[in-house]
């Protein structure tokens, strides 16, 4: 079975947050059941020597207005389909966004154009590689279903799946832009696309594809509500048919505490206690003062989604209960200013870095003794996954995947020994609150706290099950074709 993934990020070559995780954790644990991915990617800021085994599989003499190449080439063992074409995609800044974190104007057209490469692979463009499925990942791909069945007769019979990692990112544009993107002659119906106005990609995604998923059960039940559906939840209700959901896993070997090099000192379920040293070094890097009190971390992008702005309310009251927090994260450059701003206050007791620092990621889940994720909407979340994988306890809120992974530390699930974090029901302050003490109370007893992290130690978070799910579907999509 040959599964064509379609993404517009991808760890290690290109990432900016949980998308990139999947997509490069996927082939390999496709590969474990017995099916080949590759990954069709946008080439970023092309350079030859960072892959190996290049071929030139198609030549584009106009892609949207543009010369592009088709290269199939390897980065380690994924196997990868490069989309050069440098007018779209050799920026100054990043996938999405310019220096100045403004989207690029023309990020339709980018993207409609990674999706119309896809779809002319599904129809047989290269020769020597002609894909079973394709898998398209959030709005960046979402056009790929559309254009196979605008496509010929073998792309149009090719199954298609896609996964929303998140339904916030809708790839909405001006409706203008439906006139532009080469959909034949009146043959595709505006209201496929129409979303208030506007278009959505993700929409004609939704509609054209033959398998949906998201990457948690409980997002997948999330998404057909109006609190969680962010308006597409009719046109996810009225496909629900099709719609599963496969909770992420993580790659194990990436995220590793025994062999992790980004960790002052490793350590594994036998010999925690080794934590320490990362605590430590966390302390010198956040010039924190030293204490016998519990370190609380946060990684996230600083958005509105992921309830920072309750957390910054929660700055004096984390320091009272005799905590110390440190901060990783970037994103909405006015929610960086306050977080710097609120933590400046607290200095020596808060720690913040703004930046997108893989390795302080790592060393921050191997010596934090807990991390926060106040989310007010979660698709499955991977830094909770991590923090289990590393006894860096997660304190989360409780929804899509965060509900699905940790089992709250009530009276119940501690009696019976299987908690592995703490949960609030409602991000908001007071409850957010609630959690944060019963974590910090319950650190002060060493046995109880060493339960919580090894339970967690021991949870399966790789893509084991995760990966057959998917194996799973793509034989039905076959079976049904
Ligand atoms: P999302 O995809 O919504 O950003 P996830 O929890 O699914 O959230 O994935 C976030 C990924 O990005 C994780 O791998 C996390 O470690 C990483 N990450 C987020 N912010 C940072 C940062 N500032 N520095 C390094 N890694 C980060």
């Amino acid at each position: 079975m040959e599964v064509l993934s379609v993404a517009s990020e991808l760890y290690p070559i290109i990432k900016t947050g949980g998308l990139a995780d999947v997509a490069g954790a996927l082939p390999y644990a496709l590969a474990k059941n017995g099916a080949k991915m590759r990954t069709l990617l946008p080439a970023y800021n092309y350079e030859k020597s960072k892959f190996s085994n290049h071929e030139i599989i198609h030549t584009y003499k106009d892609l949207f207005g543009t010369k592009a190449q088709l290269i199939s080439c390897n980065h380690n063992d994924l196997e990868l389909i490069l989309l050069d074409a440098p007018s779209l995609y050799n920026r100054v800044g990043g996938p999405y966004l310019d220096k100045n974190g403004k989207d690029y104007p023309d990020n339709w057209k980018r993207f409609a154009a990674l999706s119309k490469a896809a779809a002319d692979i599904a129809g047989g463009i290269c020769t020597n590689y002609k894909p079973d499925i394709v898998h398209a990942h959030d709005w960046q791909a979402a056009l790929a279903p559309v254009y196979m069945k605008h496509g010929n007769k073998r792309a149009k019979s090719t199954p298609s799946l896609i996964t929303i990692h998140n339904i916030a990112f809708q790839g909405k544009f001006d409706a203008e832009v439906f006139t532009k993107l080469g959909l034949g002659k009146g043959d595709e119906n505006f209201d496929n696309f129409e979303f208030y106005g506007d278009i959505s990609f993700l929409k004609a995604g939704l509609i054209h594809s033959n398998f949906i998923t998201t990457v948690s059960p409980q997002y997948a039940r999330e998404i057909l509500t109006e609190d969680f559906g962010m308006g597409l939840d009719g046109v996810i209700r009225e496909n629900s048919h099709k719609l599963s959901g496969i909770l992420n896993g993580i790659d194990i070997e990436v995220w590793n505490p025994k062999t992790d090099e980004a960790l002052a000192k490793n350590y594994d379920i036998k010999n925690i206690t080794h934590r320490k040293h990362n605590k430590s070094k966390i302390e010198e890097i956040f010039e924190l003062d030293r204490n016998n009190g519990p370190i609380l971390c946060v990684i996230s992008r600083l958005t509105e989604q992921k309830g920072i702005d309750v957390l910054i309310n929660l700055f004096g009251a984390i320091v009272d209960l005799g905590a110390r927090l440190v901060i990783l994260g970037s994103g909405d450059k006015e929610v960086e200013a306050t977080v710097k701003d609120a933590a400046n206050k607290y200095k020596g007791r808060i720690g913040v870095k703004i930046g997108y620092d893989e390795a302080l990621s790592h060393l921050l889940q191997g010596g934090s003794d807990a991390i926060l994720i106040p989310s007010r909407f979660e698709p499955c979340g991977l830094t909770q996954l991590y923090g289990l994988r590393y006894g860096c306890v997660p304190i989360v809120a409780r929804n899509g995947g965060l509900a699905d992974t940790i089992i709250d530390a009530n009276d119940a699930a501690i009696n019976a020994g299987v908690a592995t974090g703490f949960q609030f029901a409602k991000v908001n302050e007071h409850e957010f609150y609630y959690a944060l003490k019963r974590a910090i109370d319950l650190y002060k007893t060493p046995k109880d706290w060493h339960k919580i992290q090894s339970n967690g130690m021991k949870a399966d978070v790789s893509w084991v099950k995760s990966g057959a799910a998917y194996f799973e579907l793509y034989k039905c999509a076959l079976a049904e074709k």
